[in-house]
């Protein structure tokens, strides 16, 4: 695609809806409203509903109200608005695309691809709505029958991040759709666009009123800390920080909510002597590079065998150094900006702090100057053990590198932090890896690859990076309940 002009960033922003979705209506909020800023050159793009505390309880009551009807609706039938939602999404990608850069900030083609990963979830719970089922056996005495059924949990709460604008939606709502749930959506107040155009597309795609509610709002947790609280609500899933996760689960113990929690991140990368250091190179920017690093996979550490670190790292710098930074809707750009001012400047103290204990910078290490949140992609060497971002996720493009003498030390330094989202192993030895991985104490692993997103995989963490699984057969049964019949014959 061409770069966009100036008339066809307007015109895409335009067409989406700006207003709240209630129960089948699109109203505006009592709030007024709340500006979104374009992140490349933190000018305002437009404005949206900013929902109140009233109108987030007028989405619970709908969602409510919807659940009873949509739970008996054919399994099939949700399938089918899946898919055509699905279909829809596909047809429209390049117009979401320039939506996504809009308020994001990454480049078209990253839009792009995380509106195929985004609009595949659709797809896969499409086909996954239909396989929902439960078992009849017979007890161990012979006697009675053991018989299960699989049910909604209910009305469910989703909030999610700006950093997958979309992704992070379709993979709540395709599972809660395909298990026949209803649910309030809150995105994030800096990317809400994409899922307003999303809740048309299911709209016109025959998602009946009220099983999708969505509120934007600029206080989240004054909007949503009422629902956490209703006895009415069974479900929340969340998508962001560790902290506000803990936050979340503090306020879900009351009602004892069924939760899921996909968390923060600070993944390892390891790369052993005998791995092929170029593709390991090759992997290391999908990992780091991906979303501008501002992903909850991104690489957050290079553990790299003292025998190949150093081709590692000049090899890495040279990739880094050759990227061009820019507007990601303009043609030749490889980055865009970080969201906001403060992500830039944790990201330059992180940066700051390593090199004053004694980092060095190969490629980078400081903050572009002018419009918008750029930040230089950077690798650093000689990073110390106490520096900063080993223990904090970086959230930018910024890759640490560190040596290490052999498989024990590495496996120890890859696990020495409370999160546990995602690792990456780079060998050729075929036991290494799978003895790697055993130790790994992490959620997934991306063995010999840079990447593990994919609709039909359980993705999900351990440790400080939360809990549940979205996507793949386990995606599904986030959304349902099993019921145990005990029958006497
Ligand atoms: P965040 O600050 O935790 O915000 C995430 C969402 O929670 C936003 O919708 C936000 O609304 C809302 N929120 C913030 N404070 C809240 C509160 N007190 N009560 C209720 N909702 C609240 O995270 P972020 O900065 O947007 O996202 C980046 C984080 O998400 C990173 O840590 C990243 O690793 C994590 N993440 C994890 C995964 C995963 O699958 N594990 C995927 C993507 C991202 P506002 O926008 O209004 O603040």
């Amino acid at each position: 695609m061409s770069t966009i002009t100036a008339s066809q960033e307007q015109d895409v922003v335009d067409r989406v809806p700006k207003q709240l979705y209630i129960g089948g209506q699109w109203r505006d909020g009592a709030k007024g409203t709340l500006v979104v800023e374009d992140p490349s050159t933190g000018e305002p793009l437009c404005e949206v509903a900013d929902a109140s505390v009233d109108e987030a309880r007028a989405a619970l009551d709908a969602a409510v109200d919807a659940g009873p009807e949509f739970a008996a609706m054919a399994p099939r039938d949700r399938g089918e608005i899946l898919r055509r939602a699905f279909e829809a999404i596909t047809e429209r990608q390049d117009e979401l695309a320039v939506l996504m850069t809009l308020e994001m900030g990454k480049t078209i083609a990253e839009s792009s691809a995380e509106i195929s990963y985004a609009a595949e979830f659709f797809r896969w719970f499409s086909e996954e709505a239909v396989r929902i089922d439960g078992r009849y056996g017979v007890a161990a005495n012979g006697a009675s029958r053991v018989l299960t059924m699989k049910q909604p949990v209910g009305p469910c709460l989703m909030i999610t991040p700006w950093n997958f604008p979309l992704a992070m939606g379709t993979r709540k709502i395709g599972p809660a759709v395909a298990a026949g749930c209803t649910m309030v959506v809150k995105p994030a107040k800096q990317t809400p666009l994409s899922m307003l155009a999303l809740a048309s597309i299911l709209e016109e795609a025959g998602l009946p009123g009220g099983v999708l509610n969505l509120v934007t709002a600029s206080s989240a947790g004054e909007t949503t800390r009422p629902l956490i609280s209703d006895r009415r609500l069974r479900k929340l899933s969340f998508t962001g920080s560790t902290e506000v996760g803990r936050q979340l689960m503090a306020q879900s113990s009351d009602g004892l909510l069924r939760l899921s929690m996909e968390l923060g991140g600070n993944a390892p990368f390891l790369v052993f002597e005998d791995a092929d250091v170029d593709a390991a190179v090759e992997g290391a920017m999908l990992a780091k590079m991906r979303n501008i690093g501002e992903a909850c996979t991104a690489a957050n550490r290079f553990h790299i065998a003292g025998a190949v670190a150093d081709e590692f790292a000049a090899k890495l710098a040279d990739k880094m150094g050759a990227l061009t930074l820019g507007r990601g809707v303009q043609d030749g750009v490889d980055v865009g900006p970080l969201i906001d001012d403060a992500q830039r400047t944790k990201v330059t103290d992180l940066v700051s702090d390593a090199i004053g204990r004694g980092a060095h910078a190969v490629v980078g290490g400081q903050a572009r100057e002018g419009a918008g949140y750029f930040y230089n992609p950077t690798v650093l060497t000689d990073v110390p053990g106490d520096a900063e971002l080993r223990q904090e996720e970086i959230f930018g493009p910024v890759a640490p590198v560190f040596g290490f003498a052999d498989e024990d030390e590495a496996i120890a330094a890859a696990n020495d932090t409370e999160y546990g989202l995602v690792a990456y192993v780079y060998t050729s030895n075929l036991k290494r890896a799978l003895r790697v991985c055993e130790k790994l104490e992490t959620g997934m692993i991306g063995l010999n690859q840079g990447m593990v997103s994919n609709a039909g995989a359980p993705f999900g963490g351990v440790k400080a990076s939360g809990f549940g699984r979205e996507g793949g057969y386990e995606g599904i049964e986030e959304y349902l309940e099993t019921k145990y019949v005990a029958v006497n014959l």
